[in-house]
């Protein structure tokens, strides 16, 4: 096995096909309303992470039935994550927030996956969180956005946060056992190969259960698109992509599940996306060479649970 694959985890977790259904519910992010800053991160586009989702008016349980109805007939798949994807999903009043996700618990819902920064999760939430995976039988997954460990990183990307507000969050929802998945950009060209090797064993030491990897997209109208239209930042190649990508699975925890390597964004919003290439040819290029080379998931995870002792 090259890396452990979603799908596989999905598949032998829930004996069935199992599909993340979008949840649009009407939620901003501290870092764009204001409250830490008004200008977002610098790669964040107007509509925050998701592009595909049903208007925010609609409620969660009409979102849920029209999703599942749409996948499950063209993907014929009977189970379903309800997956709130866009800006911070914790960012409400505690009280709208149990209401969403009560409203998330629908037949055939086997998992809630959340979507928030580190910085917007506490344990009022958690707890409420923990109880209803224990009422209604369902996984919580929280999935909070890291990008980097590289504290120099996280101030030019503006994103409001540092890396002690990550791991404070990822040692509460461990204290409410409920599960993690980190989000990690690879190809960061502020940060370097010791970077993101750095961030695999921190999020492998944390005991972080998901990663979604994610390749820069560089969009109109942000930040980061105005940097990149005046010269000033440049990515790196798709080939040192592949390299990082590769180291940082060696050093991640082989029981890590991955939940994406490398991400899409839509190509008429992007100024730059991917090389130019599809996804999936990328992938393949990348498990092609993972394989030439015998590298795999967790083939440099020796450096936890005291490395330099005798005994
Ligand atoms: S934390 Fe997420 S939603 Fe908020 S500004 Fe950054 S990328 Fe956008």
């Amino acid at each position: 096995m090259l890396y452990y694959k979603f799908s596989d985890y999905l598949k032998s977790k829930y004996g069935a096909k199992v599909y993340k259904l979008p949840i649009n519910i009407p939620v901003t992010c501290p870092n764009r309303d204001g409250r830490l800053s008004d200008k977002g991160c610098i790669f964040c586009g107007e509509e925050g992470a998701g592009f595909e989702n049903l208007p925010t008016s609609m409620p969660v349980k009409e979102q849920i039935l029209q999703n599942s109805k749409y996948i499950g007939e063209n993907y014929k798949s009977e189970k379903f994550i309800a997956y709130f994807q866009n800006f911070s999903n914790t960012y409400l009043p505690l009280e709208y927030f149990k209401n969403y996700i009560i409203d998330a618990c629908a037949e055939n819902v086997v998992a809630i996956y959340i979507s928030t920064r580190p910085d917007c999760i506490n344990d009022r939430y958690l707890e409420f969180l923990k109880g209803i995976r224990d009422e209604k039988i369902i996984d919580i997954v929280i999935e909070l956005g890291l990008q980097s460990v590289n504290n120099n990183t996280l101030k030019m990307l503006n994103r409001g946060h540092g890396l002690a507000e990550f791991i404070d969050a990822v040692i509460r929802i461990n204290k409410f056992g409920l599960d993690t998945c980190a989000h990690y950009i690879i190809d960061l060209p502020m940060d370097s190969m010791s970077d993101v090797i750095e961030g695999a064993r921190i999020i492998s030491a944390l005991g972080v259960k998901q990663v979604k990897c994610h390749s820069l997209f560089i969009l109109k109208d942000t930040l980061l698109g105005e940097l990149y239209n005046n010269n000033e930042i440049t990515p790196i190649t798709k080939d040192e992509f592949i390299e990082r990508t590769i180291s940082f699975l060696e050093y991640l925890d082989p029981n890590l599940v991955i939940q994406r390597l490398i991400g899409r964004a839509p190509e008429e919003r992007s100024l730059f996306c991917n090389w130019g290439t599809s996804w999936w040819k990328i992938r393949d290029e990348l498990e092609a060479k993972m394989e030439r080379e015998g590298n795999f998931q967790g083939k440099k995870f020796n450096y936890l649970n005291g490395k330099a002792c005798i005994n």
